[in-house]
């Protein structure tokens, strides 16, 4: 009998045969889960011979939930995966219909996901426009619960905006014209400092130096100026054993981690001239869903991007590759698996199966440096030769050994 992961003060309790829940997805999803899982179960075996293996339980999302159960998203879903904690999935189709929202965002409201943790890291073989992609090697942590995709927004003709015009007028003197539409921008202390409390709890952890919190408090002090002073704040309550501020060892932090802050603008700069700087880079929503972009785009594109959606606090975290369903390579062999084989390596390192997560990584790794590429990076690698995505699988599972 396979038993669940559970979590208690000490942190997650892993049996060596833990259920975990996943969600094939649409689109590629099928595709890039089967090579995921095959790569997976043969690295376990390699390592642990038996010792450890995983108990994949299927749930439903998405398409294929809505055609077999007529929900998008079934209770039964939500249930397990409250339940298991630790889960995988591939991407899920948006659906069109009006109302419905996407079902990426409703997973991460239900289960209070409020980091998204997205590592970019270079290796050779992926294509690059930089110089020395070498140098790029960090990890964002992406507040994913507020800010302007908390979804507070009404339309310039609307009535809502109409009184809210006339309230803020009467109550700020703010003048906005008849126009205009209004969008709200709420960064609250409790979820800046989850986030920043998660990102240094990473960088403690995996004995990282940098620490940059990211944000334009030079144009909105109070969300995003805000932000970095509640970040600034939690580093120095919580962390004062492990990490210094910029400001309070005048950049020379000795054997502790260096916390420091960048304007946003600066900071695409810096992500292009100087990304040795920056090891875990912690922000608020917006500015990490662009910054991720930029910087996925350093290291060979959404192909090979992996992510993670966490609550440190009640020991959950869903694992997802960054792409979409593709819809446009369904079905044709064409799928990069490496973003969510890559995600699958970050699951195995949160349960602390480390050895098999290295295994995993070597084998891709290698694959990749050999020239193995799928379309997507192929066609940005000079002469390198398309295979398709069994063919990669393949050749990741012969590195597996
Ligand atoms: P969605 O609507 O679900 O977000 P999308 O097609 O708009 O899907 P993505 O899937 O993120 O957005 O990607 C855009 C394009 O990048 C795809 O159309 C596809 O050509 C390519 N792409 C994305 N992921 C992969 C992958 N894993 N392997 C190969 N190509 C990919």
């Amino acid at each position: 009998m396979p038993h669940p992961i559970t979590f208690a003060q000490a942190g997650l309790q892993v049996p060596d045969d833990p259920i975990i829940p996943f969600i094939q997805g649409d689109g590629i999803g099928p595709e890039v889960w089967a090579a995921t899982r095959q790569v997976v179960d043969a690295a376990l075996w390699t390592i642990y011979r038996g010792r450890r293996t995983i108990h994949w339980s299927e749930v439903l999302a998405g398409q294929r939930a809505y055609d077999e159960t007529g929900s998008w998203l079934p209770d039964e879903t939500l249930t397990s995966l409250t339940a298991h904690l630790i889960a995988i999935k591939g991407p899920l189709t948006t659906p069109v219909a009006g109302g419905i929202r996407s079902l990426n965002v409703q997973l991460r409201r239900e289960l209070d996901l409020y980091a998204n943790v997205r590592p970019v890291r270079w290796f050779p073989g992926l294509p690059s426009p930089l110089r020395q992609p070498e140098l790029v090697s960090a990890v964002i942590f992406r507040e994913n619960t507020e800010d302007v995709y908390a979804g507070y927004e009404v339309a310039a003709d609307s009535e809502e905006a109409r009184l809210l015009r006339g309230l803020l007028k009467a109550t700020c003197g703010w003048e906005l014209t008849d126009d205009t539409g209004i969008g709200l921008k709420p960064i609250s202390r409790t979820a800046s400092t989850r986030l920043v409390r998660a990102a240094m709890r990473y960088a403690v952890d995996r004995k990282r130096q940098r620490v940059t919190l990211v944000h334009k408090g030079n144009i909105m002090k109070y969300t995003e100026g805000a932000f970095r002073d509640w970040g600034y704040q939690v580093v120095r309550d919580e962390f004062a054993d492990h990490a210094v501020l910029f400001d309070d060892c005048d950049g020379d932090p000795g054997d502790r981690i260096l916390v420091q802050d960048r304007i946003a603008d600066a900071m695409f700069q810096d992500i292009l001239l100087s990304p040795e700087r920056h090891q875990v880079i912690a922000t608020t929503n917006l500015n990490g869903d662009y910054l991720s972009d930029a910087l996925a785009a350093q290291i060979g594109g959404i192909g090979v991007s992996p992510g993670a959606n966490l609550n440190d606090e009640l020991g959950r975290a869903l694992y997802e590759a960054v792409h979409g369903t593709a819809p446009d390579i369904v079905g044709r062999d064409l799928a990069n698996p490496t973003a969510m084989l890559f995600s699958a390596e970050m699951l195995l390192r949160r349960i602390g199966w480390t050895d098999a997560a290295d295994h995993i990584e070597t084998a891709v790794e290698a694959t990749i440096a050999a020239g193995a590429v799928t379309a997507d990076l192929a066609a940005r690698v000079d002469g390198a030769r398309p295979i398709g995505t069994r063919e990669f699988t393949d050749t990741v599972l012969t590195h597996i050994g």
